[in-house]
């Protein structure tokens, strides 16, 4: 089995910290080799990623990685924050660009994730693994799949370690990536970043959103479901279960579960694995 990592976002709520308590009990039993806290943009939702990873490493013993984007402000705020996570004992980073919420007007001192990489490097040295994003199917705002590529390859020159791809349901689209990335000589671990499927409509908003494409005979297939909450988890736990198998066998280093803080669509595929 690959190596496995869990992605979660972080609780506002007491009851969603609850939530994220049961899902990160139930999702160590897989041994994960990291769980990732993602990072809102701006203001009060900062201390929440760090309260969230505080919690992983102390209260669950994982090794927790917080994500961390341009959103989180000038140089010295996310200098700040990086030297936070150094003293809690952080040895991993997601670094991201961010989206801007809408009525929010600019980025911080940060333009693109590759200015970040540069800048925690440029920092920190060696002491954290940098993790950055891929898109197999092209971020949503690349003036094409080139320079898509192109933009890639300056995060892994700026100092990243290796890539967790944007979800999607074609393993094809995954490997040609991985081969255009090759030809460039770009040779970092890119780590299938998987969306396990609990919520049709969800998903098809959240598909809409980031530009991954939902293949038309999985929407027609999920859509003929309906409401029936037992066949969808059925259904998609058996073709998500099979494209991680695919990705595997193709040579994938590892699968990073997107879980939204739920364990059991997650767990329904690593059952199947
Ligand atoms: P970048 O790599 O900076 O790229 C953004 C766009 O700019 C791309 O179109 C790229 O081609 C282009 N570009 C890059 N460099 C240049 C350049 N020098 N000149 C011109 N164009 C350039 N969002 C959050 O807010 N919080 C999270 O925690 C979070 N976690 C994520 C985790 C994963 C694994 C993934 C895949 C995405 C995550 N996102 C998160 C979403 C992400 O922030 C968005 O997809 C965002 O739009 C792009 O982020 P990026 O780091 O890929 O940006």
């Amino acid at each position: 089995m690959a190596a496995v990592s869990f992605e979660f976002f972080p609780p506002k709520t007491d009851e969603q910290r609850e939530g994220l308590a049961r899902a990160a009990t139930a999702l160590k039993a897989h041994a994960p080799e990291y769980v990732s806290v993602t990072f809102g943009a701006g203001g009060s939702t900062l201390s929440y990623t760090v309260e969230a990873v505080r919690d992983l490493l102390d209260r669950h013993g994982l090794v927790a990685a917080p994500h961390l984007s341009c959103m989180g402000g000038t140089r010295e705020e996310v200098r700040r924050l990086v030297d936070e996570y150094r003293d809690l004992g952080v040895r991993r980073i997601v670094a991201l660009r961010g989206d801007l919420p809408s009525g929010m007007a600019s980025f911080g001192d940060f333009r693109y994730a590759s200015d970040l990489v540069a800048f925690i490097r440029a920092e920190t040295g060696d002491h954290f693994h940098l993790d950055v994003a891929c898109y197999p199917e092209v971020h949503p705002q690349a003036e094409d799949a080139l320079a898509d590529l192109a933009n890639f390859k300056r995060k892994i020159d700026a100092g990243a370690n290796s890539a967790i791809t944007q979800y999607f349901y074609n393993a094809d689209g995954y490997f040609r990536f991985v081969d255009a990335v090759r030809r460039l000589g770009v040779d970092v671990p890119i780590v299938p970043g998987i969306m396990p499927i609990a919520n049709f409509s969800q998903l098809r908003r959240f598909s809409e959103m980031c530009g991954a494409e939902i293949p038309r005979w999985l929407g027609k297939r999920l859509a003929a479901l309906g409401d029936d909450a037992a066949a969808i988890r059925e259904f998609s736990a058996d073709v998500v279960a099979d494209l991680c198998r695919r990705l595997v066998d193709g040579g994938a280093p590892g699968l990073h579960f997107y879980t939204l803080n739920r364990a059991k669509p997650t767990l329904a595929i690593l059952e199947r694995l």
